[in-house]
Parts: C-alpha cells; structure tokens; sequence
C-alpha cells in the first residue's frame, strides 16, 4: 500500500482537508465549562474542593474498585504508589523497557532502580514468561520478600503497563507475583476504559494508576487517580498524597514526611466533566478503530486491534510496518503532509540514565521499536 493512501484516507476520515491533524486531540463537548466556571466562581479552586471528591467516586465506580485518590499527575501517582506497596532506595523494582519514561522515573523518585524485562509482542506489554523466568533464574524467597540472588537486592515491586490502552496479560503477571510475594502496581495511565474479561485494567493489582494528562482518552489538564480495592491502602495514599497532616480543626501536625500531590479542585471540575464523557469517547474510538480495521484489511499492513477476552480502549491505535526503515520513510512523509505520527519511545535501557540497569535480551521489544507506529487517534 502507498503512503499517499494512508495519508488520504486519514484526512477524510477526519474531514480536516488542510489542518494538521494530531495524534490526540482533546475533546470538551460536555459540562467540562460550565464545571470549570463553577469551581471559580466559588473560588474553591485548590486542593479541597467537590469536583476532587466526586472525580475520585466516579473512577472507583468506573474501575470497580473500593478506593481511588486523585493526584496531581500519573508519575507522582505512580510514585505514590510504589512507596505505598514499600518500595525503599536500595531495591529493585520489576518493569518493561518498552514504556514512556514515567514509569521508569517513579522507580528512581524512591531510590529503588528500575529492572527491564521484555514485553509480549501481542500485547507490547510485560511478559508472563519473561517475568517467571527472571524470577527462576534469580528470585530467592526470604522471609523478608523475595531477593535477587546476584545483586543481593530485594525485589520490592513489579510495575507492568498497558501500552496504548491495550491491556498487559495481567492476571497472569499478577499470579506470578502472588506466588513470589511481590506486590503489583498497574500502570493504567494509557488504559482508562480497557478491560480484561470484563474488569477493569488497574484494578488487578495492589494499585493501578491512571493518567489525565493532555494526551490521554481523558484529561483533567493535568491529574492522576490511584485505585486500590485495599481501603487501608487508599486511605494511605491520601495521607500521603496531603502533606501527611493528621486531621485537625486547627493545628498542623504531620506525622512522616509526605507529599503535596493532591489534584487541585479546578482540575477535578474539568476532569469530571470529561469522564461523563468516557463512554462517548470509547464508543466513537472504537468506531475510528473499526474504520482503520476495514482500510487496512488486505494491505500487508497490520492494525493493531484488541486480544481475545480484552477490550481496548484504542487510546492512541497502532499499525505494523516492515522494519526500520519502512517505519522511518512513513514518519518523514506523514508528519511532512501534517498529519502526526509517531514512533513507540526509545527504550528505556537506551536512555543514559537507565542504561546501566538489568535487562533481558529485549526481543519483542526491540521488534516493535522498530516497527510500531501511533496513527491520528482522536475523538471525531
Ligand atoms: C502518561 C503516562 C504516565 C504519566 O502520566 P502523567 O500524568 O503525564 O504524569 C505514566 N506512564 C505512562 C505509560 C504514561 O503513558
């Protein structure tokens, strides 16, 4: 198939015939203003507010969990999350290369140091067999958790993430991490409204934590929820993620060092009109990825669509090219004729600050570096 055909079809299936398309665009069709307009009239626009507390009952309600927090973005989320579940400096925390730098950082932000193991090339996310056979080959069960052998250092937490909103096998990644005593934290930045058989991505481990940045299915301007079916966990987390104040009418005492991460009102009254929205944006994705499953069909190239039991949310969709250079030459004429594009992140062990840290031989993940690429995704 010709470049020129993709690059066609795109612009009418976005009826945009001159503009620069982009890869997601948000959408505020709702009561996103009337919400917005609301919480500054009532001046009520900083961390305690109603929009905060009702964001938060609505993604317990969405991903069907006992708990969620509202932060102030994904990575602090996720950051959050793993000193929850005890992540200390000096540990090891399980992960995938193949991510977008914030799960890597969080890692850093608790001192603990990032171990990259290979993705799924199904899923494009963290391998069930890639994770049991660094486990065999290093794991040693103690009494105080699971130790790596050959550095000495305990295995404090496994972070899988659901790349593009397709979900990871996670029932499996977290069977895996049951029988090894490791605890779960879900990246479900990219995974607002996918599921696996039925229930909610981020709601499989301990903690599951998802992203309203600009770019995702939804957005709060900038925000995070942590979701836990663990209450004492959740109620942590909001401790944590409020200074660590101990209630009081009127006196401040904190009793650890805690974190100002609260997501501000005034983004929550945004956030919540956009998640009315959810099941609008899904459905009309769902569409565009159907379309996309339609125009593709037959070309030799692949689209991505979602596994058998899963449903995807089809936040940023994804074909296959041939290699390297077939990607390249698609990413220089698609972005030359405005509409974005864009390739899967550079692999965290690529990066200089990651490149000293454990990881696996990287197969999968390296064949989709090189072959995966983000087509125009946003709500029509
Ligand atoms: C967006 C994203 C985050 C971080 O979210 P922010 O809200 O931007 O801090 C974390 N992990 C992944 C995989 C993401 O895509």
């Amino acid at each position: 198939m010709n470049y020129q055909e993709i690059i066609s079809f795109i612009r009418e299936t976005f009826s945009e015939k001159d503009a620069h398309i982009l890869l997601h665009k948000p959408v505020f069709s709702g009561k996103e203003t009337d919400y917005v307009l609301k919480t500054l009239e009532s001046t009520i626009v900083s961390s305690v507010g109603e929009f905060v507390n009702r964001s938060e009952n609505m993604m317990s309600e969405i991903a069907g969990t006992a708990k969620a927090v509202a932060v102030v973005n994904g990575t602090s989320g996720l950051h959050l999350a793993l000193k929850l579940v005890g992540v200390n400096s000096g540990d090891e925390v399980i992960s995938q290369a193949l991510t977008f730098v914030a799960t890597a950082n969080a890692i850093s932000y608790t001192g603990a140091e990032p171990v990259f193991l290979d993705v799924d090339y199904d899923t494009m996310g963290l391998s069930p067999n890639a994770l049991q056979a660094f486990l065999e080959a290093f794991g040693e069960k103690r009494e105080s958790g699971t130790f790596n052998k050959k550095t000495g250092k305990r295995i404090a937490a496994c972070v899988p993430m659901h790349t593009f909103g397709f979900p990871v096998r996670i029932e499996e990644v977290v069977e895996i991490c049951r029988t090894w005593n490791i605890p779960v934290v879900e990246d479900a930045a990219e995974s607002l409204g996918s599921l696996v058989k039925d229930k909610h991505t981020g709601s499989f481990g301990d903690i599951g934590v998802f992203s309203f940045n600009g770019n995702k299915i939804v957005t709060a301007g900038g925000g995070g929820m942590l979701v836990t079916n663990n209450i004492d966990l959740g109620n942590k987390a909001k401790h944590l993620s409020t200074t660590a104040k101990m209630p009081h009418a009127f006196e401040y005492f904190h009793n650890e060092v805690g974190y100002n991460y609260r997501m501000p009102n005034l983004n929550a009254a945004l956030l919540c009109g956009q998640l009315e929205k959810l099941d609008f944006f899904l459905e009309n994705k769902r569409d565009l990825a159907n379309q996309y499953q339609e125009f593709f069909h037959g070309s030799g190239i692949q689209f991505r669509s979602e596994l058998p039991d899963t449903r995807a949310n089809y936040w940023l969709m994804c074909i296959e090219l041939d290699g390297k250079k077939d990607r390249d030459d698609f990413l220089k004429l698609t972005n030359e004729k405005g509409v974005m594009t864009r390739p899967i992140w550079t692999l965290m062990h690529k990066l200089p600050m990651f490149q000293h840290c454990y990881r696996d031989e990287q197969r999968h993940a390296e064949k989709l570096e090189e072959r995966i690429v983000n087509l125009p995704s946003s709500v029509r």
